[in-house]
């Protein structure tokens, strides 16, 4: 599927759910978010029935993601007939982690390809207020399960919030000794109303770190912490990505930096997003849905095909520093 502009369009993101077993203060409201009902979310077999019918227009990569794709329930055999959709070539998951433990073997067995785990603190006191609910050794012990479980790359993603003062030198530090593939990303001010910049978690674009500036910061503290500094990685990890990967010389895991507002990528946007309740999103930071759920239910693959079309012919160019979203993160599917 090639966009009104040239791109090639070859990823699909679906979000599981809109539940989740965290609150994370910039993702969702305190309360939740009003939950969708049983009917109003895709059901497995309309998502296996969707992505055949992407696989169909030439859609090689899934991600699942959310809310918390593991609170899905049914989420492995999904993950089944997804992986053995003919011409889908890789199917990835974003998720919390809490539940790997649990379920990374049986991910890893029903063929999911690769996970990136959230984490946005090593502290235990901030993991708690950033999340609300949630306990950093849950996380920790999902990003041990998903190495032992044997998923390659582990990437940990961790969003950078100015006024958190995270400590950014040890989550590179992270790749040090394990192949695990740290990547800093960009907060985006995604449920900030245009008009005040800044979202329920008190965090506007004052918050956004540059990465440039952020990777100025890591080697300042690694130099003043007598360690090397992070150099261009010689290789990149498995996996499309908007990241530019760094790595401390003799390091087994990598560092990347992705930057969606200070370097946007839209250039090389190859991806549409699916929500939870089937509306197709050309954009993360346009509000446009077009409803694939109606399709699935009433229609004949030409229909879902036609959905499908019409949102990849309403792909912009670029956001155009729009970042402001009716719907959370959550919502959304991130
Ligand atoms: N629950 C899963 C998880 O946390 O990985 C999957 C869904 S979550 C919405 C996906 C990713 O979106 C997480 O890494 C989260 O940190 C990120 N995210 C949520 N709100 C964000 C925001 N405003 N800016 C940047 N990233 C955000
Ligand atoms: Fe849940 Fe992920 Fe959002 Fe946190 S970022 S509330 S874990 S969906």
């Amino acid at each position: 599927m090639r966009d009104g502009h040239g791109r090639i369009i070859d990823y699909l993101r679906i979000s599981l759910t809109d539940r989740c077993n965290f609150r994370c203060i910039y993702c969702m409201p305190e309360e939740g978010v009003c939950q969708l009902g049983r009917d109003e979310i895709l059901s497995l077999e309309e998502i296996e029935r969707l992505v055949r019918v992407a696989a169909g227009l030439g859609i090689k990569s899934i991600r699942l993601t959310g809310g918390e794709p593991l609170v899905r329930k049914g989420v492995e055999g999904l993950v089944r007939a997804v992986t053995s959709t003919p011409g889908i070539q890789n199917v990835s998951m974003t998720t919390n982690g809490v539940l790997l433990p649990k379920m990374a073997g049986d991910l890893k067995r029903a063929g999911l390809n690769r996970v990136n785990i959230s984490l946005d603190t090593l502290d235990a006191e901030q993991f708690r207020q950033v999340t609300r609910v949630g306990r950093l050794e849950d996380t920790l012990a999902g990003i041990d399960a998903a190495l032992e479980a044997g998923f390659n790359p582990v990437k940990v993603n961790a969003v950078t919030v100015r006024s958190l003062d995270q400590d950014f030198l040890a989550f590179a530090a992270l790749s040090i000794d394990r192949p695990l593939h740290v990547r800093f990303i960009e907060f985006m001010p995604v449920g900030a109303s245009d008009s005040t910049g800044v979202d329920g978690a008190g965090w506007g674009k004052r918050d956004v770190i540059p990465s440039d500036e952020l990777l100025g910061i890591i080697n300042e503290r690694a130099r003043a912490a007598g360690m090397p500094e992070l150099v261009p990685a010689n290789d990149k990890p498995i996996g499309w990505g908007p990241a530019r990967y760094y790595e401390f010389p003799g390091a087994q895991g990598t560092v990347g930096f992705i930057s969606p507002l200070s370097r946007h990528f839209c250039a090389e946007c190859n991806r549409l997003r699916v929500t939870a309740d089937g509306k197709v999103r050309p954009c993360l930071f346009s509000d446009e849905e077009f409803d694939l759920r109606e399709a699935l239910r009433a229609g004949t693959d030409d229909e879902v095909r036609g959905v499908l079309m019409a949102a990849l012919g309403a792909k912009p160019d670029e956001h155009h520093d729009k970042v402001g979203t009716e719907r959370t993160m959550s919502a959304i599917g991130g």
